[in-house]
């Protein structure tokens, strides 16, 4: 499989899309985590600020190099003992969660809670992702997708400063 996208950007995309990731998808995760705090929240709010996630360099970088090692688990080509770990999807191993930080980190600290919350809770296309029932190897898919969705969970709620008791 070759995926040559025209910028940085567009291969990220791509991948998301090829491993059965939509955009409709992260817009489910975005108004489970928000839906409680904005009133009248729509499909169309959550996704221009998953767009605003998925416009970030940095995010671009984690979606890549993540794929990428999920794809090579599948394809057999890993080191001994990263290969079981990766196809076993190895509780403890750890770094799949680490990697997706660099995506929760780009709008502030409140995405560090969504995204521990909706990895406990596993709604909507992060069921799917863990359910662990198919030759493909979603390790890494499954915490980036979290974090994407947690990221713009938190610019959104950065951008309702009325929904806070406090106001300036
Ligand atoms: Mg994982």
């Amino acid at each position: 499989m070759v995926i040559q996208g025209e910028t940085l950007e567009e291969t990220a995309r791509q991948l998301l899309l090829q491993r059965g990731v939509t955009i409709d998808d992260l817009a489910e995760l975005v108004l489970f985590l928000q839906k409680p705090y904005i009133t009248n929240l729509t499909t169309e709010t959550c996704i221009e600020n998953i767009e605003a996630v998925l416009s970030k360099r940095e995010v671009h970088n984690a979606i890549i190099t993540g794929i990428q090692l999920d794809i090579l688990a599948e394809q057999k080509q890993l080191l001994h003992p990263l290969q079981e770990i990766l196809t076993e999807d190895e509780g403890l191993y750890g770094i799949d969660e680490i990697l997706a930080l660099a995506i929760v980190n780009v709008y502030g600290t409140i995405g560090f809670t969504n995204y521990g919350y909706i990895d406990k809770v596993k709604p909507g296309i992060l069921k799917k992702l863990n359910a662990h029932d198919g030759k493909q190897c979603h390790t890494f898919l499954d915490d980036i997708v979290g974090a994407i969705a947690a990221a713009a969970a938190s610019r959104l709620a950065h951008s309702n400063p009325a929904q806070s008791p406090i106001t300036q």
